[in-house]
């Protein structure tokens, strides 16, 4: 009986040992701080908190060297992100096919999506004429297409997905919109994608957005659709220059 209680100490104490945690990066222990990574919580300690890049994807402290496109990318984003062409593809379709049950026939021939490091994402937005930074944007011709950065997460890039894809749905099923209409329904999509996947928290951020031609509208919207229901809220916004109309 004595003997196992102390084979069990023994044990309890190799246990603590290996518990006991170490800086994710060097393996020291001084002045250690939990973070909260994507696939978990790891302790960084403050030197490398202070030397390490953040990451530009979750903001953490990430290790060297950068992504080839010029970012920090942590390892846990590295193993949890959207870099595979086939991951994507495979997310696309799930989207495209949830939208054109939403959306009616014209959401079935919606345009490719294109995964693009950052860099190239640059030089995409910028041929556009706009000039600030995006994770996700839809191009309407030459070619027409959708352009979704590496990296974030799946309901990340399902959610900017969503949106992009109804900007092209606008452009097939819709007549001229102004600007509350065309990224209000988007947002609309975006949030109603989310809700399907159990997302509501991501999917209530959405409704937060700071320019009110997203968020505002998307809470107008919603109002809205609550009010007609789907079917009849979809037809409504087809038809509307503005997002008063609907
Ligand atoms: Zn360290
Ligand atoms: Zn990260
Ligand atoms: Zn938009």
């Amino acid at each position: 009986m004595r003997r196992s209680l102390f084979f069990f100490l023994v044990l309890f104490l190799a246990g603590l040992g290996l518990a006991q945690q170490v800086c994710r990066y060097c393996k020291g222990n001084v002045d250690l701080q939990p973070f909260t990574y994507r696939d978990g919580v790891y302790q960084v300690c403050s030197k490398c908190r202070s030397s390490l890049p953040n990451c530009s994807l979750c903001d953490h402290p990430s290790s060297r060297p950068a992504y080839r496109d010029g970012r920090f990318i942590c390892p846990s984003c590295l193993k949890t992100g959207m870099f595979d062409k086939t991951r994507v593809a495979t997310l696309a379709t799930q989207v495209q096919s949830y939208m054109s049950s939403l959306l009616g026939a014209e959401a079935k021939t919606l345009p490719p999506i294109q995964l693009v490091d950052y860099d190239e994402m640059r030089t995409k937005f910028n041929e556009s004429g706009r000039a600030v930074d995006v994770v996700a944007f839809y191009r309407p011709y030459n070619p027409e297409m959708v352009y979704l950065l590496t990296g974030e997460t799946e309901v990340e890039s399902g959610s900017h997905l969503a949106h992009e894809l109804t900007h092209a749905w606008e452009s097939r099923a819709c007549i001229q919109q102004d600007r509350a209409l065309t990224e209000g329904m988007a947002c609309w999509v975006q949030y109603q994608y989310l809700m399907s996947g159990g997302h509501s928290s991501e999917a209530q951020r959405v409704t937060r957005h700071s320019d009110p031609d997203y968020g505002a509208s998307l809470v107008y919207l919603l109002g809205r659709s609550r009010a007609l229901g789907n079917g009849p809220f979809i037809q409504k916004v087809r038809k509307s220059r503005n997002l008063k109309d609907v």
